[in-house]
């Protein structure tokens, strides 16, 4: 099929420039998955220019800025940003955006990180042309803010049990994601049990979801999960590997808890068939690996369409990309299981002038055009790779 190339009505829409930069900042902590483990965050900060002088910003990011959770890492997105979809973006209006998404799809295939990065910089710099915030683009937002959920992540079970019920007790958060499934399944199964029966001893309505980074194989996963479910668990995230769709759908229908698919769900065409076959009880939008906001939204509205319950989903994102996936949130009509938007709470240094906001276990919706936030050029300097 041919593409037109959707020519600018004016100069001040048309993309004249799109430049990028790999910035690595320093984690609060060290973030542990069972796939891999880092201490460190990583972005590609995409600069999105018109003629007329607009400017969008986008980011790039994937777990840690490395490649062990989808393949992609910084430095592909920076190389195919650079050499494949800027090039073919030269000249197209920002606010013809499929026309864009088929530009990128023809230069390069997949890589649906680092299209996600250009999606965020096109959906910011069209909204500051047109002075609305990008949730206006979705619906305008349902909510002002979202609760948040926290990962404990450390790798060490008690740890995990002490930093949540601290956190309850702190009202920060209420909703929690462990990570497990690198140890023995007896042992960890032992150890996620054990704290989440301590922290429900103090804070019954408290609700802490399970996230293996497809750890386990089929029979391990129908051997333990009832027992995790037992312990109280609310939610089991991806127990397999991403490629094990039966084992999905097996597991979804074994357990009363919801099982929801994460490594194995990529975008909208995935998420068609996964809530067709019942391989996933939730879905996590993500605009990162969703290959960008507009196409995570086209599943969120599949999920709405199938009655499947929403969650919120991040790739550790700074300030920046999490003020735009939060823009989306806001406009869901229905985001039942709240969001992990906590990347700026785990990274050291921010990226944004104004870091966002959280109060009362939620996350504050930025407010101002676009993705509300602004890149801070000071920080780009400081912590740009050389
Ligand atoms: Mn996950």
């Amino acid at each position: 099929m041919a593409i037109a190339l959707a020519a600018a009505a004016s100069r001040e829409d048309e993309i004249e420039r799109i430049e990028t930069a790999i910035v690595d900042v320093p984690l609060r902590r060290t973030h542990f998955h069972a796939s891999g483990t880092h201490a460190g965050q990583s972005y590609v900060v995409v600069e999105l220019r018109t003629r007329g002088g607009a400017v969008g910003i986008g980011e790039g990011v994937t777990p840690g800025g490395r490649a062990f959770w989808g393949g992609e890492s910084v430095e592909t997105i920076k190389a195919t940003i650079d050499s494949y979809l800027a090039p073919a973006l030269i000249g197209c209006s920002v606010f013809a955006h499929e026309t864009a998404l088929k530009l990128m799809d023809r230069a390069a295939a997949r890589n649906n990180f680092a299209k996600a990065a250009i999606d965020m910089a096109l959906h910011d710099v069209a909204c500051r042309l047109l002075g609305v915030p990008l949730s206006a683009l979705y619906g305008g937002k349902v909510r002002d803010s979202i609760p948040v959920l926290w990962p404990l992540a450390t790798g060490d079970f008690e740890q995990g049990a002490e930093e949540a019920i601290r956190l309850l007790s702190e009202r920060r958060h209420r909703i929690f994601k462990m990570k497990l499934g690198q140890g023995d399944p007896a042992a960890d199964v032992r150890g996620a049990s054990k704290a989440i029966q301590a922290i429900h001893r103090q804070f019954p309505d408290a609700c802490v979801t399970l996230d293996f980074n497809q750890a386990w194989d089929e029979q391990t996963a129908a051997r333990w999960l009832p027992e995790l479910e037992q312990a109280g668990a609310a939610l089991i995230e991806q127990p397999v590997a991403a490629w094990n769709v039966e084992a999905m759908v097996r597991l979804a229908a074994r357990l009363d808890i919801p099982v929801m698919a994460d490594e194995a769900l990529w975008d909208y065409h995935d998420a068609y068939e996964f809530f067709r076959r019942g391989a996933s009880d939730v879905y996590c939008v993500k605009a990162a690996k969703g290959g960008g906001l507009r196409r995570a939204y086209k599943a969120a509205a599949i999920a709405e369409a199938a009655g499947i319950p929403l969650c919120g989903g991040m790739a550790l994102e700074s300030s920046l990309g999490t003020a735009a996936s939060l823009q989306l949130f806001a406009a869901l009509p229905d985001l039942a299981w709240g969001c992990e938007m906590i990347g700026p709470r785990l990274i050291a240094e921010d990226l944004s002038t104004e870091p966002v906001q959280y109060r009362d276990y939620e996350v504050i919706i930025p407010d101002g055009p676009g993705i509300g936030l602004v890149l801070d050029r000071d920080k780009l300097r400081r912590f740009q790779r050389p």
